[in-house]
C-alpha cells in the first residue's frame, strides 16, 4: 500500500540566508543581503536602521517570477 506521510526532513528544504531586520521591535521588515549593500539599508516599511542577521528560509519560496529579485540561488 502505497503511504503519502510526508517526510519531514525533506518536505520543505530551508536554507540559512543572510538577511537584514529591522532593528524596531514593533516592526517585522525584512530584507534579503542579496544586493550587495554598500552602506547599512533602512527598513522599507518604517525607514529605521536594519540590523544584518540571518533567516531560515523555504527554498520553495524563491519559485516563479522575480527569483533572481528575491535572491534564489537555487
Ligand atoms: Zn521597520
Amino acid at each position: 500500500m502505497y503511504n503519502s506521510r510526508k517526510k519531514p526532513m525533506d518536505e520543505i528544504p530551508e536554507e540559512i540566508t543572510t538577511v537584514w531586520n529591522c532593528a524596531s521591535d514593533t516592526c517585522n521588515g525584512w530584507m534579503r543581503d542579496n544586493f550587495a549593500f554598500s552602506v547599512e539599508p533602512t527598513c522599507p516599511i518604517c525607514g529605521s536602521a536594519m540590523v544584518k542577521g540571518e533567516k531560515k528560509l523555504a527554498v520553495r519560496f524563491c519559485h516563479g517570477e522575480g527569483r533572481e529579485k528575491a535572491g534564489c540561488f537555487k
